[in-house]
């Protein structure tokens, strides 16, 4: 697909449940946040998949097994099956067994989700660097991993072993706050060795690669809330991607994003899986969508007109992102965004 620089969200005639086959769906800020559904995702997953859209649930967390977060999806009245999780972990144990002889000792500092994925490529997780690994790998362990298992990671690395990541994202979000995620423990390891790990998880290649791998899609469509991990993997895989604002992005953000984190469409919630989505169209020397115009400014975004909060931020996003280019919008969109109260 084509990897133009985009300066404005698409629109399309049809649902997009029903113009593409499967939904490649992150979880945290999409489908659920602190262990809770978030609005309107029961019901409109429930409406795609009876409209014969295929769902897969992607997530960079590599601690708990697909076999968990389909538990947890299918109690939030989400019915899943462990096949149609893909974690971090899988995809990095992929990477690492077309590195290694079959068999192999794997030195695994993080939790069952991610021993589980190296078992599954039929490599053997130890926990020491002197039980002989071929490989070492890190993922996120949660509270419970031992400060000694990043020493054991470094004796192993500062011997030759090499090293791999199931994902950097620095800052892992809890329900009392954000917490440091496995980018962070990698970080600790990187200050220790001077080493680099082999990394797989969201936006990089090899997770897209593990999702399709499993799930077969033909014409997915990537669902996220984060720029820099879901909308840049979508963008990386050359897939189209719905941004959803019921996560961590938010305007400005948006507005700032850089070609590479622009998504294809952007919409509220989940909902907008069953809609088709407006046009942006130039109007003089703006952009229209829906009853806002939205124009490139004196150092700032000008907003125009009423209507539909979405399209209103759609119509921004087009004048910010043609006037950035292949850069990023420095121009001002303060008062524009705070007429649409998103
Ligand atoms: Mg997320």
């Amino acid at each position: 697909m084509s990897q133009q620089v985009r300066t404005r969200p698409e629109g399309s005639g049809r649902a997009l449940s029903e113009a593409y086959d499967t939904a490649l769906l992150d979880l945290d800020g999409v489908v659920y946040a602190g262990g809770e559904a978030i609005a309107h995702a029961v019901d409109s997953l429930g409406a795609a998949r009876a409209g014969g859209m295929h769902l897969a649930y992607v997530t960079n967390n590599a601690l708990r097994t697909p076999d968990a977060v389909a538990a947890h999806l299918t109690e939030l009245g989400i019915p899943a099956q462990a096949g149609d999780v893909i974690t971090s972990a899988q995809a990095v144990a992929r990477l690492i067994a077309e590195q290694v002889p079959a068999g192999a000792r794997v030195l695994v500092v993080g939790g069952e989700g991610l021993r589980v994925a190296v078992r599954e490529r039929g490599l053997v997780p130890v926990e020491s660097a002197d039980d002989d690994p071929v490989a070492v790998v890190q993922g996120y362990g949660g509270p419970e991993l031992p400060w000694g298992r990043f020493a054991e990671a470094c004796y192993a690395i500062a011997r030759g072993v090499p090293w791999f990541a199931s994902n950097t994202d620095l800052t892992i979000p809890s329900a009392r706050g954000i917490a440091p995620g496995n980018g962070a423990a990698v970080a600790v390891v990187r200050i220790a060795t001077g080493a680099e790990p082999q990394v797989a998880g969201k936006p990089l290649p090899p997770m897209h690669r593990e999702t399709i791998l499993r799930t077969g899609a033909q014409r997915p469509l990537v669902v996220g809330d984060r720029l820099d991990t879901d909308i840049e993997g979508a963008f990386n895989g050359g897939v189209d991607s719905l941004l959803v604002l019921t996560g961590v992005t938010d305007g400005p953000q948006l507005l700032a994003a850089p070609p590479q984190h622009r998504p294809t469409y952007v919409d509220a919630d989940l909902r907008g899986m069953l809609t088709g989505q407006p046009e942006v169209v130039e109007a003089g020397v703006g952009f229209r969508c829906g009853g806002w115009t939205a124009t490139a400014g004196d150092g700032r975004l000008e907003l125009d007109g009423e209507g539909e909060a979405l399209d209103g931020l759609r119509a921004l996003c087009a004048a910010a992102w043609t006037a950035a280019g292949e850069g990023v919008c420095e121009l001002d969109g303060g008062k524009a965004l705070a007429r649409l109260a998103l």
